[in-house]
């Protein structure tokens, strides 16, 4: 099953149309080349390229990708340009734009402020100022938008602890969650168990990045002993039976980036992504970009690739983006209102076949 997935640009269109909803997409991770050559001018920073062109190698990965280590190299680049106010809310904004053009509905953007302070902004402040560009994505492209904070693993817990706070502060109004993400392998999830004992009694909702570079027992950690109610990426969940059983009894839903999970090698290739599999056993799996800058993807491409590699009907398709619609970190009357739109766009959509 290792066929190009080039196609996909040309035939995505019918793929375009449908309404969707984009749960697992970083902001850092999103920045587009052009913004980058402006926000570099405007402040003073020198580039190593002249034109997009050159400047991709420095803020996309390709076919040689081999870790998540590797992979995770390209945020050093980005988050350079994302360290005043003007950048987080021009780079918020823009993300929820790039997720309206893919039919996005709602959007959930998520960011480590504690990456964006070198040049003075507080924790706090980094937060306001996504809040503030997504705001204003809303409103100009159409797309409600979120955001969720990140800890991040090699973090020390108080600077973890603060973002948490952070995000406390801006809980229900802008902030819709928080999460735990960077180098897996190196820092297992049991490590921040205090962390999310903060996060809960602060009240807000936990999504974890598990079961991308480590194995199923960080997924089983994130949701028994961190108290996380949706997992970041959960591919190696394949590995044990019963932790698998676990989560498809208890109904999380798992935040499946594809692309991205190629080229940070969750799996060898696309024969071992185990979508169609959980799909059909009843795991609630979800399908997103992760970083559309960093991995050269969109949701479309995403989508793209369940039809044509692992078969996806459009009524499998709708399927999946009602499931995003209800693991949606949003309150239930909100939640409602999100799903009955889609489901009627649904099914205008499944009609134009
Ligand atoms: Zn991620």
């Amino acid at each position: 099953m290792n066929r190009t997935i080039e196609p996909f640009f040309e035939r995505g269109s019918w793929i375009r149309q449908m309404p969707k909803v984009e749960l697992h997409m970083h902001l850092d991770g999103s920045l587009l080349p052009e913004t980058v050559f402006e926000l570099a001018a405007e402040q003073g920073i020198s580039l190593p390229a002249r034109s997009t062109k050159e400047l991709l190698p420095y803020m996309q990965v390709d076919g040689s990708c081999t870790s998540l280590t590797e992979y995770l190299s390209k945020f050093a680049f980005t988050t350079l340009f994302l360290q005043t106010r003007e950048s987080l809310e021009r780079a918020a904004c823009e993300a929820v734009e790039q997720a309206a053009g893919e039919g996005c509905r709602y959007v959930e953007v998520r960011f480590a402020p504690q990456l964006h302070r070198e040049r003075g902004l507080s924790c706090e402040e980094a937060v306001h100022h996504v809040i503030a560009g997504l705001k204003r994505g809303e409103q100009q492209y159409g797309c409600r938008a979120q955001a969720i904070v990140i800890c991040m693993r090699h973090h020390s817990t108080a600077l973890n602890r603060e973002a948490i706070e952070a995000a406390a502060v801006y809980s229900g109004r802008g902030v819709a969650a928080v999460d735990l993400a960077g180098d897996e392998a190196g820092y297992p999830a049991s490590l921040f168990r205090d962390i999310f004992i903060l996060a809960h009694r602060k009240g807000l909702p936990v999504t974890i990045h598990a079961g991308e570079a480590a194995g199923p027992d960080n997924i089983y950690t994130s949701v028994m002993k961190l108290g996380a109610s949706r997992i970041g990426h959960g591919v190696r969940l394949k590995e044990d039976p019963a932790i698998r059983e676990l989560i498809r009894r208890r109904r999380v839903p798992l935040e499946m980036c594809p692309v991205s999970n190629i080229q940070t090698k969750a799996v060898a290739d696309w024969s071992g992504y185990p979508i169609r599999d959980y799909f059909d056993s009843g795991i609630p799996i979800t399908v997103n970009t992760d970083n559309p800058g960093v991995s050269g993807t969109s949701l479309t491409r995403e989508y793209g690739i369940l039809a044509e590699l692992f078969h996806f009907t459009r009524q499998e398709l709708s399927q999946l983006v009602l499931n995003a619609a209800d693991a949606a970190f949003l309150g239930e009357h909100d939640k409602s209102a999100l799903k009955a739109e889609l489901g009627q766009e649904l099914d205008e959509w499944k009609k134009l076949a």
